[in-house]
């Protein structure tokens, strides 16, 4: 069967539901495809930061109030691979530095949010995208073929695969595990030689994981290092990849076909050093669909328009490379940095919107109170 929509999109991520929210909104017949039935998880921290909750606040408005979400005001960071192993700094935040959810709620009420406001959704894995001189069609599993003069892709990390091309995102891998109890307070993260572990409390759950800054961390060594790192039961580990920002590929991917955009992780929109998507995804969704409704009557202006509309995501992405260089895979050397209250202010200044230069960052954090305290164990 033939079904036909003015715009396309694959993946109901956060990305996908956020563009087809905009233009449903707008009266564009929208057809929304993902592989999976919903709700369904995704291998997530589930971290919320003040990016992603002004996004949910102004694009899909109702939804925060709808999901079960933890506030998070005290993180703490420690690098137990060293003889330093005990020793742990907590920042202390007067207002939550992030929220923890659960992506199966979050991604289902964004779907829903789409539906609501006139979307349709179809369930089918797209297995290939046909280029046409007025448009795509895209083949489903199914065998139905889906055709329009538009294509976004929101198909998680592998979506940049959908079209030949030669721009390869590179990943990195992490493991999560849902679990009902452990013996912490605090929201922690650790560095390691291998990568970084986090726990994160969420609302009658803990959110465990190990993620690594390439794609060597094997199934069986996440296992093995879980086992020996966590002293608690722990539940089944999932994996997933994580996209590692490059803008050139980012720019690439856009300005290869008109007409197709690729938004969140199958743009790579992620950021490299806190591992954010979410936000990403659902600024990248929204900047798809306004190119489309302002630029949508020429084809070869969309890309453009779209690309002109994230440079401050790329800028900001680009000051988060030079972060994870400088701070993070450095840290074992500067973990004495993590103590100075400048670099708890300087975290939730950079977690809260998006930046135009490391001097800016610097300013910013410089004059924020919001700082409650930092603890040294
Ligand atoms: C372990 C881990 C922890 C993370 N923690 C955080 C965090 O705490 N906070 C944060 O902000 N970000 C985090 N991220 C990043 C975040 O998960 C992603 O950046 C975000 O989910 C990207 O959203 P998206 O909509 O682009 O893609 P996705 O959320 O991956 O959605 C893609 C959708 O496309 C569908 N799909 C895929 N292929 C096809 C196909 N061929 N046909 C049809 N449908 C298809 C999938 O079923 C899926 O529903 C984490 C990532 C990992 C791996």
């Amino acid at each position: 069967m033939e079904k036909k929509a003015e715009v396309i999109i694959i993946g109901a991520g956060p990305a996908g539901s956020t563009a087809a929210t905009v233009l449903a909104r707008r009266n564009f017949d929208i057809l929304l495809i993902d592989k999976c039935q919903f709700p369904r998880d995704k291998v997530c921290g589930g971290v919320l930061t003040a990016k992603s909750m002004k996004l949910l606040e102004k694009i899909h408005p109702g939804v925060v109030f709808s999901l079960n979400l933890k506030p998070i005001t005290k993180v703490s960071f420690g690098y137990p691979g060293t003889e330093r192993k005990n020793e742990s700094i907590t920042y202390i935040y007067k207002k939550p530095l992030f929220y923890v959810a659960t992506r199966k709620e979050l991604d289902n009420a964004l779907m829903e949010n789409a539906l609501r406001n006139g979307a349709k959704y179809e369930n089918d894995a797209i297995i290939r995208i046909e280029r046409l001189d007025d448009g795509f069609i895209c083949h489903g599993r199914s065998g139905n073929t889906y055709s329009a003069p538009y294509v976004v892709i929101a198909a998680g990390v592998f979506g940049h695969n959908l079209l030949e091309n030669t721009s390869k995102i590179s990943y990195s891998i992490a493991y999560k595990a849902q679990t009902a109890s452990v013996p912490i307070t605090t929201a922690t993260i650790n560095f390691h030689d291998f990568g970084y572990t986090w726990i994160l409390p969420g609302k009658g759950f803990f959110n465990v994981g190990i993620g690594s800054y390439d794609n060597s961390l094997t199934y069986a060594d996440a296992e093995n290092i879980v086992k020996k790192l966590f002293n608690f039961p722990i539940g089944k580990l999932n994996a997933a990849p994580l996209p590692m920002f490059d803008k050139t590929i980012s720019v690439d991917l856009n300005n290869m076909v008109p007409g197709c955009l690729f938004v969140g992780d199958s743009g790579g929109f992620v950021d490299p050093w806190t591992g954010e998507g979410i936000s990403f995804a659902m600024e990248t969704g929204f900047c798809s669909a306004k190119a489309i409704i302002e630029k949508g009557g020429d084809r070869l202006k969309v890309n453009d328009d779209f690309l002109g509309r994230i440079r401050r995501i790329g800028i900001h992405l680009q000051i988060a490379g030079i972060l994870r260089e400088k701070l993070t895979t450095t840290l074992p050397e500067r973990f004495d940095l993590l103590s100075d209250i400048r670099m708890a202010k300087l975290l939730y200044v950079y977690l809260n919107g998006y930046l135009k230069g490391i001097d800016r960052l610097m300013i910013k954090g410089f004059f924020f109170q919001g700082v409650k305290g930092i603890e040294t164990r």
